[in-house]
């Protein structure tokens, strides 16, 4: 039996080891934010934006940030139909309703023009979630919004590198929320962080995170709004510490097997890939194959080929909308006929050269096998 491939897997060193270590042993008492602060300033750094809040989950974060800009009962939040339930399940449980759109042909993220027309009087904000890595139109979006006086927010969990130039994925909406999950680009395990460059949000999103205490508050346990507690432990921090450093290495190794599947797959025809306007960056954090329609190879041909191969690929996002909890949305065509005939292939960073040719010899494989058999029809 050939040996398994992941599709994800962190990057841990000896520096994750001995900062954790280092703060297992010392950072308490008077130390016991000294790595949270640390991975705060070098996050934000990092991002270009001017402040950063390190909270248990990127889901956390989202939750704090759209409280803070007041999503409440009886709003609308736009977001794409394809997409990682986080936005959504945070939204509902704010009371507000999320409007779920389709998505562009090319990058598999939201239409601004189809997020612009479900505009109405209630819609409190549009989330732009790079997906992928893949890069939303910013642009378009922030147009949109800026016209109707609608803040774009963006879900950057999958795009911790991605950029526009030198402008990162996460600094040019209201705020940005990313995720450390074990299977994102950087990790803390779990974690996340919240991004802004607006002071009266950073301030609203710190005292929400600390159960309603305002900052600098003398008054002893004293609250002044209800609050949550979405905080990242410094044990975690620490080893957010060192994945910060090493941010360039595990971005560049991410773009790199990115690199290697986009030249085979070029070789192969009938599949794209995620793709990189020129001027971007796409830190590729879930290389992501999408069969043309006319190799009539489906994601359950891929799914089953791949498992044989004892491979762990996995299914593209099905369309938010096509779950029990939301209303059924068959008009976002795209976000429907894509999730049909894509799959995330394995990308991690220990990846050796030899994983990656097994994956691209098994979506070959799909592609000659469906050739063959459509000759033959
Ligand atoms: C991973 C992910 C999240 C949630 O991150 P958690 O840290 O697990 O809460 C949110 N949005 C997107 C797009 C994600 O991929």
């Amino acid at each position: 039996m050939l040996s398994r491939i992941h599709y994800s897997k962190p990057s841990i060193t000896d520096l994750e080891v001995e900062y954790a270590t280092d703060a297992a042993r010392n950072g308490w008492g008077p130390h016991c934010y000294d790595y949270i602060h640390r991975l705060e300033a070098g996050f934000a750094k990092y991002i270009g934006a001017t402040f950063a809040i390190a909270t248990s989950s990127c889901t956390g974060a989202l939750h704090m940030g759209m409280s803070a800009i007041g999503v409440g009962p009886g709003d609308e939040v736009i977001l794409a139909d394809t997409n990682w339930i986080a936005a959504a399940s945070v939204i509902v449980h704010l009371g507000a309703t999320p409007v779920l759109v389709d998505v562009l042909p090319d990058s598999w993220c939201i239409d601004p023009e189809k997020a612009r027309t479900a505009i109405t009087p209630r819609t409190k904000a549009i989330i732009a979630t790079h997906l992928y890595g893949n890069l939303c139109d910013m642009d378009a979006l922030l147009e949109i919004g800026q016209r109707h006086g609608v803040p774009i927010i963006e879900d950057a969990a999958e795009a911790l590198g991605s950029a526009w130039g030198d402008r990162k994925a996460g600094s040019r909406g209201l705020f940005g929320a990313y995720s450390f999950h074990g299977t994102k680009t950087m990790t803390t395990g779990e974690g996340g962080m919240f991004v802004t460059s607006d002071p009266k949000l950073n301030h609203k999103v710190l005292t929400l995170n600390n159960h309603g205490r305002v900052p600098g508050e003398t008054h002893q346990f004293w609250s002044q709004v209800i609050g949550f507690k979405y905080k990242m432990s410094n044990i975690q921090a620490a080893l957010g510490c060192a994945q910060i450093e090493r941010i360039e290495e595990l971005v560049g190794r991410k773009r790199e097997i990115f690199a290697k599947y986009r030249d085979a797959v070029a070789l192969i025809g009938g599949v794209s890939i995620n793709p990189e306007p020129a001027g971007t960056i796409n830190s590729a954090w879930m290389p992501t194959a999408v069969l043309a329609p006319e190799t009539g190879v489906s994601r359950e041909q891929l799914l089953s080929a791949f498992k044989k191969a004892n491979i762990d690929a996995r299914v593209f996002f099905h369309p938010l909308s096509t779950m029990p909890m939301f209303p059924d949305v068959p008009g976002n065509v795209v976000a429907h006929d894509i999730a049909k005939r894509a799959i995330n292939l394995p990308s991690y960073h220990d990846m050796s050269d030899d994983d990656i040719a097994r994956v691209v010899g098994v979506l070959r494989e799909c592609l000659d096998s469906a050739s063959a058999g459509s000759a033959r029809d």
